[in-house]
This record gives C-alpha cells, sequence and structure tokens, in this order.
C-alpha cells in the first residue's frame, strides 16, 4: 500500500512546478485539464464536477489496497494532482466495500454513484469506464481458443460472456468470441491487464468515449414501450422549441416594442 509520505511526495512532484508561481501554472495550464480518455477511480464524479470535487489531497491512493490508484503529474495528460489508474499497468480490483470512495472527503468519489434506485452502495455499479473489444488483434476471434478476459471478469457470465460461432474454415467447431455487455461492466480494466497478447486487445475507455447513442429518431419495435418514448417526446415540445415560441408570441403579441 502506498504510505501517506509516498503519496505527499507524488503531491509534492506533480505540483512543485505549479506551486512556485503563477507564471508556471499558466505554462501547466493546460495540463491541469485531463486527457478524455482518464480513467477514474470507482464513484467518481462526470468530468468537469470531478475536477471542480477533487481537491487533490490523495486519500483515495492512499485507501488503495493494490496501489491502482496514481496522482496525474506534469506530462500525465490527466489533470495534475488528480487520481487515474491505467489497467493494462494495475487495473481496479473492485474491493466490495470501496476503500478509495468512501475516503474521499469532498464527494469526487461519491458512494451515491455506486447505488441504484436509493439501494446500498455496491461496487458492481461502479462505471469507471467500458471495456471495448479490438476484434482484429483478440485471438479468440481468428479461432484460436483463448478465454483469458472471460475468466478473470469478476463478473463473469454478467459483464463479459462467450459467444460461440460457428468457424467457417473448419465448419465444425465452434469459435467462442468475448463480448461485452454495457450494462454490467464497471470499468475495473481487470480484462485489459490480463489480455495475452502484446497490446491489449480489450481496452476500457470512459463511458463517454466509448459508447454511441441512438438518438430518437430509431424505434425497437421488439422493446417493450419504446414506440410510446417516440410519442412522449413528440407530444412535448424540447426546450428550445418552448423558447422560440414564447419568443415568437412575445413579438407577434400587442406589445409596444415596435412602437416608439
Ligand atoms: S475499489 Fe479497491 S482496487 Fe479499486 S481503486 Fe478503489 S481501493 Fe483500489
Ligand atoms: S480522495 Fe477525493 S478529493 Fe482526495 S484526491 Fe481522491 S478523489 Fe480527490
Amino acid at each position: 500500500m502506498t504510505s501517506r509520505r509516498e503519496v505527499i511526495g507524488k503531491l509534492i512532484k506533480g505540483t512543485a512546478v505549479a506551486g512556485s508561481g503563477g507564471l508556471l501554472w499558466g505554462a501547466v495550464g493546460a495540463e491541469a485539464l485531463p486527457d478524455e480518455t482518464t480513467l477514474r477511480p470507482p464513484g467518481a464524479q462526470e468530468g468537469e464536477a470531478f475536477m471542480k470535487a477533487c481537491i487533490k489531497c490523495g486519500q483515495c491512493l492512499e485507501a488503495c489496497p493494490y496501489d491502482t490508484l496514481k496522482l496525474a503529474t506534469p506530462g500525465d495528460k490527466m489533470g495534475i494532482g488528480t487520481p487515474y489508474f491505467e489497467p493494462r499497468d494495475i487495473p481496479c480490483y473492485m474491493c466490495t466495500n470501496y476503500p478509495c470512495t468512501e475516503v474521499c472527503p469532498t464527494g469526487a468519489l461519491d458512494l451515491l454513484q455506486l447505488s441504484r434506485e436509493g439501494g446500498e452502495p455496491d461496487i458492481k455499479h461502479a462505471q469507471m469506464g467500458l471495456a471495448l473489444i479490438h476484434r482484429e488483434s483478440c485471438i479468440a476471434f481468428w479461432g484460436i481458443q483463448c478465454d483469458v478476459c472471460y475468466r478473470a471478469c469478476p463478473l463473469m457470465d454478467v459483464a463479459i460472456s462467450l459467444e460461440p460461432e460457428t468457424n467457417i474454415q473448419t465448419g465444425r467447431h465452434a469459435n467462442l468470441k468475448p463480448l461485452v455487455n454495457s450494462d454490467a461492466c464497471t470499468g475495473c480494466g481487470i480484462c485489459e491487464h490480463v489480455c495475452v497478447v502484446e497490446k491489449a486487445a480489450i481496452k476500457v475507455l470512459p463511458r463517454d468515449l466509448a459508447m454511441g447513442e441512438f438518438g430518437n429518431h430509431y424505434i425497437r419495435s421488439w422493446e417493450a414501450g419504446d414506440e410510446q418514448r417516440i410519442k412522449d417526446i413528440q407530444e412535448k415540445p424540447d426546450k428550445a422549441d418552448e423558447d422560440l415560441n414564447s419568443a415568437l408570441d412575445y413579438l407577434n403579441d400587442d406589445n409596444d416594442l415596435f412602437e416608439k
């Protein structure tokens, strides 16, 4: 475990340049903002809210029994002084008592983010990121038997499953391909950590970056209630329409705007 002395040492190292004067803060100003690929500890608030709330105290680092968390230093591009992790190096081992989240004094890491519908916090609800698979470099997609990521996943058969597929080369044997379930993947990165190929074929990215969005124009007829969703949207004008209508009403009303 990282000692307090080491944490403070890292902090001093990370912020020494900044601490030596306003000009130097200016020089590292761009680096104070995190790269969009930065992975945060479990329970982290989203984006800017996290950056505003985190006081860079390093207590989460100190609490982590696996030395997963690092404090960003100049050059890391992770938001100087804030905690992040790199799963290929050390993943989050999903401690069931979430010590990093619990110890945070400001709510930058917030237990509410680990709760669902007012229930107790649960590390299984963490949304640190989402694992994506690069099919071309995943040897399971070539037909070679590999289920290392599947077996390492703390939520095996929930967050990653194996999908059987007929091997077109032999016409007989089934390939077993890993498939990530985005509803259940916490982004702990254990799969990325254990992946056997040279550069991991499964990689965790922040969910915002990893996930697409189908918008409001498509209906999934097989999903109960999806048609109603479209009707609800059509019946409820969006805020921009409301603002435009109210501005037009004002201009069209009998007011004295043009009478002066
Ligand atoms: S849940 Fe455990 S392993 Fe994961 S970052 Fe927090 S303290 Fe470290
Ligand atoms: S404990 Fe909270 S405030 Fe302190 S560095 Fe970690 S996230 Fe930031």
